[in-house]
C-alpha cells in the first residue's frame, strides 16, 4: 500500500493513525460485537461515542458552558440558510464579503430577510481581507457574518471585526481547529467537518445558549431549529454516527498532538516552508497579501505572463505532481492556478517534499 501525500481542500487528508485505529474497529468496536456503523444512535455505546466527542471538543477549545455544542448535518452550505432562520429578528444582518463561500451565505441570507454589505475584497480578487476595524455598521443589525479562512483564496482573518458590540457569526470550514480560538467573541461559529476534522456528512456548530431559542422566522423546518436540535443533544433524528465518531477520534488525535498551540506551532511551521519557498520562487508566486496568509489553503500561480503558457505550465505542473504523489493540487475552478491545502493532517514532510518537488520543476522548466 502507498498513500498519497493529499492537498485536497475537502474532504481532506485525514491523521493515518485515526484510519488505522478505525479500520481496528470496523468490525467489532470496543466489544460489542458491532460497527459503530451498525449500532443504534440511541445505544449506550453511541451515547458514550458522541458525549466524549463533545467533551473533548470542550477541552481543546476551552467552550464555556453557556455555549451549546451542535453536531448537525446538511453541510456548511445549508448553515448559510440556518443563521438567518435563527437569527433574523429584526430581518437585517451584516455580511463582510472575502470570497465565495461569504458570498455564498450573503446570497442564501437575502431570501430571508436584509443583507447589507459591510465590507468586500472583491475589488482584487479576495487577494486580502479589509480593514474591519471601524466598519459604518447599522445598529439594527442581528448580526455580522464572516468566513474566517478563505478556502479558495487563501486568506484569513488576523483580527476579528469590530462588530461594534453585534454578534459575530462566523463560518470556520476550513480553519477549525487548526489554532487556538477564543468562542466568547462569537455568537456563532461552525463549520462542515470536512476540511480539517473528520468526514463529509457533520457540521459542528457552537452557539451561545441565548442565541438558540423559539423565536425562529416562520416557516422555519423544525429540523433546522436550533432549539430542536440543542434540546436533543443533537439527537433530535439520526444523527451521521460513524462522522461523529470519527471526528471524537480526530480530536483525541489533536490533544495527543498537544492541542490547539501545538497544532498552530506546527502548522505555522508547514506554512512558512512553502511560503518561503514562493517568495524566493522565480517560476512559481502566491495570490494573497502577506499579511492575511491562510495556514491552511496556499493558492499560487506560474509567474508567465502570457496566459496560454502559463495555462500550459500549470497544467504541466500539475499533472507532473500527481504522477509524483502529490495530489489534488489544483486550484479551485473558479479561479485556477493552483492551491495546496495543508490542514492539520498534513505531515510536514508532506509540504518539504512537494517544496523540493516544486525546486525541481522549476529547474527543469527554466
Ligand atoms: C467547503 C466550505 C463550505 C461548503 O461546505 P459544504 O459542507 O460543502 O456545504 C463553506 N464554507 C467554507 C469556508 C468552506 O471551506
Amino acid at each position: 500500500m502507498s498513500r498519497v501525500y493529499n492537498f485536497s481542500a475537502g474532504p481532506a487528508v485525514l491523521p493515518e493513525e485515526v484510519l488505522k485505529e478505525a479500520a481496528d474497529e470496523m468490525l467489532d468496536y470496543q466489544g460489542s460485537g458491532q460497527s459503530v456503523m451498525e449500532m443504534s444512535h440511541r445505544s449506550k455505546v453511541y451515547d458514550n461515542i458522541i458525549k466524549e466527542a463533545e467533551k473533548d471538543l470542550r477541552d481543546l477549545l476551552n467552550i464555556p458552558d453557556n455555549y451549546k455544542v451542535l453536531f448537525l448535518q446538511g453541510g456548511a452550505s445549508q448553515f448559510f440558510a440556518e443563521v438567518p432562520m435563527n437569527l433574523m429578528k429584526n430581518k437585517k444582518a451584516g455580511y463582510i464579503l472575502t470570497g465565495q463561500w461569504a458570498k455564498k451565505a450573503f446570497a442564501e441570507a437575502k431570501i430571508y430577510g436584509e443583507a447589507v454589505e459591510l465590507a468586500s475584497s472583491a475589488d482584487k480578487t479576495f487577494s486580502y481581507i479589509p480593514d474591519c476595524s471601524d466598519l459604518d455598521i447599522p445598529e439594527d443589525l442581528d448580526y455580522v457574518y464572516i468566513c474566517e479562512n478563505n478556502t479558495i483564496y487563501g486568506t484569513k482573518y488576523k483580527t476579528l471585526p469590530n462588530t461594534k458590540g453585534h454578534i459575530l457569526v462566523s463560518d470556520v470550514s476550513s480553519c477549525f481547529l487548526s489554532e487556538p480560538m477564543d468562542v466568547t467573541k462569537y455568537g456563532v461559529v461552525y463549520g462542515g467537518v470536512q476540511k480539517n476534522i473528520g468526514p463529509a456528512g457533520v457540521v459542528i456548530a457552537i452557539i451561545r445558549e441565548d442565541l438558540i431559542t423559539d423565536d425562529v422566522l416562520p416557516g422555519t423546518p423544525t429540523m433546522l431549529k436550533w432549539k430542536t436540535q440543542a434540546d436533543a443533544d443533537s439527537l433530535y433524528n439520526t444523527p451521521p454516527c460513524y462522522n461523529i465518531y470519527i471526528c471524537g477520534k480526530v480530536f483525541k488525535w489533536i490533544k495527543k498532538m498537544g492541542g490547539l498551540s501545538a497544532m498552530k506551532e506546527h502548522n505555522e511551521k508547514k506554512a512558512k516552508i512553502l511560503y518561503d519557498f514562493l517568495d524566493e520562487s522565480k517560476l512559481f508566486m502566491g495570490t494573497v497579501v502577506k499579511e492575511d496568509r491562510s495556514l491552511m489553503n496556499v493558492p499560487f500561480v506560474c509567474n508567465i505572463e502570457d496566459k496560454e503558457a502559463k495555462d500550459a505550465m500549470e497544467a504541466k505542473f500539475i499533472k507532473e505532481a500527481a504522477a509524483a504523489g502529490f495530489v489534488n493540487l489544483k486550484g479551485h475552478r473558479t479561479v485556477g492556478g493552483m492551491r495546496a491545502s495543508i490542514y492539520n493532517a498534513m505531515p510536514i514532510e508532506g509540504v518539504e517534499k512537494l517544496v523540493e518537488f516544486m525546486k525541481k520543476f522549476e529547474k527543469e522548466n527554466a
